[in-house]
């Protein structure tokens, strides 16, 4: 398949995921500018467009382009704010926070994945500051960020990752059991009394590869 028609199956999508109710146009946009099939394995590049999640080795997955569209869009990212995300994977979900004009830090827990992932996103010139370990820490280094993401399923909402969000910072991550998960939007802010507060939001039922780690699920 040429890359001329990668353009037109790149655009159907971005027409499905509008059917499907994503509404935010700098998602749209940002999802119509970057390549899905550079960040799969060549064998799946002729399905790239489909709106499903992809391999990508180590029993991991791209997620689904509704999926990514969907929690992108939660995060209301502006032009310069910092992001960081749990779980590269492909370096796909990065590459649209980096088109939406964010700062991207980003990182995942499998070494090969991570290398790839450096690979692909450096072939694009997508300039993204990744690291290989336990993102359910976060990164104190660079903390506070304005919007974090959360691409795996967790038990519940790691503590280092509120306490790494600015005030009306807003955290995006799915929480649930083994089987099935809700995401959950949370919004961090001061209430009137300058305590710290949490606004928690939930949608769906969705189905995530598992965050393991220390604040994550503890099994390999
Ligand atoms: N965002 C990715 C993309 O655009 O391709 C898809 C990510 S995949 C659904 C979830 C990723 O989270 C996997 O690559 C997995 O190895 C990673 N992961 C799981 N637990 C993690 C942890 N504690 N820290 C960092 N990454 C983790």
């Amino acid at each position: 398949m040429s890359d001329d028609n990668f353009l037109e199956v790149r655009k159907n999508l971005i027409n499905i995921l509008r059917n499907q109710g994503i509404n935010s146009e700098n998602v749209l946009d940002a999802m119509s500018r970057v390549k899905r099939e550079c960040f799969v394995d060549k064998s799946q590049r002729n399905y790239a467009y489909l709106n499903h999640p992809l391999p990508i080795g180590c029993n991991q997955t791209i997620s689904q382009p509704y999926t990514v569209a969907f929690m992108t869009q939660m995060l209301e990212i502006k032009k310069g704010d910092k992001a960081l995300e749990i779980g590269t994977g492909s370096g796909y979900q990065a590459a649209i926070l980096k088109e939406l004009g964010a700062e991207v830090f980003s990182v995942e827990r499998i070494e090969s994945l991570y290398k790839r992932a450096k690979k692909n996103l450096e072939e694009l010139n997508y300039s993204v500051t990744l690291k290989c370990g336990d993102g359910t820490l976060g990164w104190k280094e660079y903390a506070p960020f304005d919007a974090i993401l959360v691409t795996a399923g967790s038990p519940s909402i790691p503590d280092s990752l509120f306490e790494q969000l600015n005030i009306n910072g807003v955290l995006v991550i799915p929480v649930g059991n083994n089987y099935s998960q809700e995401i959950y939007r949370i919004l961090k802010y001061k209430d009137i009394n300058g305590n710290i507060s949490k606004d928690i939001m939930t949608f769906k039922e969705f189905v995530f590869v598992p965050l393991i780690g220390k604040e994550g699920w503890q099994f390999e």
